[in-house]
């Protein structure tokens, strides 16, 4: 099993897609859940397409789909899939018992993948296919140890009772997949939720059963659209959507802390105007919001939009603003903790139980736990720690495959745990 794990992952690591375009990735996971018999939603059975954040264009979704199929995967399955990645699997054990959810993201991140001959993926012939996609976050590892989990619960289904729900979930990154995946109510009937991360500055060997920490976010791509005009002979007759854009970023970024936590605020992107000689017609500005609490980051959402408003006034231009991604703050359940702590702490392989580790980032499986919380049931986020070879979303990102066995044993042991005969 351990050595099929890692195949899985070298294979994902080897062909990654980022957010909403997993289908090579979702058509091979469905694939192995089907043949174990699950019962497989995909599509539109998966997500609520009105909650659905930063999907790229249909032309991209169109051409991905065609990389997905020349590189193998099943166009019965992809056909099902209408356009939407992801998959929700359910194993009904047929008998009385716990609702357990896991969640594993199936993303890569836009990144280019290091070619540097030390780099393991590239000396070990596994480095990512894809140009501009790489696997740099672990979510190769996610989606391995989520299908050697799926099939140990197949296997031993007759030990279980109650259900199992497996979430592959699109699009974690930039928080735009969650949302979808909560709204078309696959949670409101859930009593335990697990969901984690590999890596995350804990070592090899180190487990921590809660994430603290997490930062409320929400990402908006604004477009300012003014006129263009002959920047000698003519310029009064233009709008300047550079300047607009680039009187907001400066402004962004001198709102004011606040006294009741932590915030931040990130202008990543400013993409402006056509050419030297011509006042900028149009600019495309990438932020992102974030703070210690919902409140906090409503408040940096606030100044936001009065800041973006102003610098359009200023420059008379037209603005659109897109909500590309969200999430919230969340607290792991004590009972669930301490659940998965024994878990792990009965699991050899695991050195160092840390009580606690902080997240301090965002991660939508916040909209998931509080979905499930909402609904009365108990959720926590874990760490299964690994040594890497370079930070997150770094391009010779790596981790040690040992955490693959580690992670397929806590998740099968967690599945004993809570739903055993
Ligand atoms: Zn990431
Ligand atoms: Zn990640």
């Amino acid at each position: 099993m351990i050595e099929k794990i890692i195949n899985y992952r070298r294979d994902f690591h080897k062909f990654p897609e980022s957010g909403w375009t997993e289908f090579r990735t979702t058509a091979i996971v469905a694939g192995f859940l089907m043949d174990w018999h699950y019962t497989v939603l995909l599509g539109k059975d998966a997500v609520d397409t009105s909650f659905v954040m930063g999907r790229p264009s249909d032309a991209e979704i169109q051409k991905n789909i065609q990389r997905a199929i020349n590189q193998g995967a099943d166009e019965t399955i992809l056909e099902k899939m209408a356009g939407y990645t992801g998959v929700v699997a359910i194993m009904d054990t047929g008998k009385p018992g716990p609702t357990t959810a896991f969640r594993f993201d199936i993303d890569a991140n836009e990144v280019d993948e290091s070619t540097s001959d030390t780099h393991r993926p590239t000396y070990e012939g596994f480095r990512s296919l894809n140009p501009d996609v790489m696997h740099a976050c672990g979510h190769d590892g996610h989606t391995a140890i989520g299908l050697g989990t799926a099939e140990f619960i197949s296997k031993n289904k007759d030990q279980l009772i109650g259900k199992i729900i497996l979430i592959f979930q699109p699009a974690e990154e930039g928080v735009r997949g969650a949302r979808a995946i909560a709204e078309k109510g696959h949670l409101n009937h859930v009593d335990y939720f697990v969901a984690g991360h590999l890596g995350f500055h804990l070592e090899s060997g180190y487990f921590s059963p809660k994430a603290s920490g997490f930062l409320a976010t929400t990402k908006l791509d604004v477009t300012y659209t003014g006129t263009s005009a002959h920047a000698g002979a003519q310029p009064e007759a233009g709008k300047n959507a550079l300047l607009a854009a680039a009187t907001a970023a400066i402004n962004l970024h001198a709102i004011s802390p606040n006294s009741q936590g932590s915030t931040r605020l990130n202008v990543g992107q400013l993409v402006a105007g056509t050419g030297r000689n011509v006042i900028p017609e149009f600019a495309v500005l990438k932020l992102e919001t974030r703070g210690a609490s919902t409140d906090l980051n409503e408040y940096m959402l606030d100044k936001t939009y009065k800041i973006l408003n102003g610098a359009a006034v200023m420059y008379d231009v037209e603005m659109e603003i897109k909500k590309v991604g969200e999430a919230g703050t969340v607290e792991c359940d004590a009972e669930l903790v301490s659940i998965v702590a024994d878990v792990a702490r009965g699991i050899s392989d695991f050195d160092n139980i840390v009580e606690d580790h902080i997240l301090g980032g965002s991660e939508d499986a916040s909209v998931l736990m509080a979905k499930v919380q909402e609904h009365g049931g108990k959720a926590t986020y874990v760490f299964l720690g690994s040594k890497i070879a370079a930070g997150h979303h770094n391009s010779k990102f790596d981790f040690d495959e040992k955490v693959l066995e580690r992670g397929y044993k806590f998740f099968t042991h967690t599945v004993k745990k809570l739903n055993g005969v």
